[in-house]
C-alpha cells in the first residue's frame, strides 16, 4: 500500500490543482506556505533515483515539469516559487512515492542554499 497511489486512484480524497494522464498535483495536507502543492507522477516510483533509472522515467519527469508550470499558472506564482524533492532517509522523505513540493505565494526567506 502506498498513500499517494491511493490518492491517485481516488481511494483517498485530495484537493486537486492539476491533473493529466501522467501527473497529479494536489495541495499538501500540512502546508508550509500559501501555495504548497505536491506534484506526483501517476506511476509509482520510490524516489528520484528510482524514476531516473526507469525506462519511462524521463517521460514522467517531463510530465512533472509541465505539472509544476501548471501549478505556477493556477496559483499566480509568476513572481517565483521553490521546488523541493526530499529523497531517502537523510533527505527526510516520509512518503516513498516520488513527489515534488511546489512552495510559494510568499517571499521565501529561509534558504538553505
Ligand atoms: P515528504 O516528507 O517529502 O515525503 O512529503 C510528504 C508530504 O505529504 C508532507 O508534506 C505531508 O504533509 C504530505 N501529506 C501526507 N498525507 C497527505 C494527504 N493525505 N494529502 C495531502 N498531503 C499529504
Ligand atoms: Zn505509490
Amino acid at each position: 500500500m502506498c498513500l499517494f497511489c491511493d490518492i491517485i486512484e481516488g481511494k483517498i480524497p485530495s484537493n486537486k490543482v492539476y491533473e493529466d494522464d501522467k501527473v497529479l498535483c494536489f495541495r499538501d495536507i500540512n502546508p508550509v506556505a500559501p501555495t504548497h502543492v505536491l506534484v506526483v507522477p501517476k506511476k509509482h516510483y520510490d524516489d528520484i533515483l528510482d524514476i531516473s533509472k526507469a525506462e519511462d522515467g524521463a517521460e514522467y519527469l517531463g510530465a512533472v515539469a509541465n505539472g509544476i508550470s501548471k501549478v505556477a499558472e493556477a496559483d499566480n506564482l509568476g513572481n517565483g516559487f521553490r521546488v523541493i524533492n526530499n529523497c531517502g532517509e537523510d533527505g527526510g522523505q516520509t512518503v516513498k512515492h516520488v513527489h515534488f513540493h511546489v512552495i510559494g505565494g510568499v517571499k521565501l526567506t529561509e534558504k538553505m542554499i
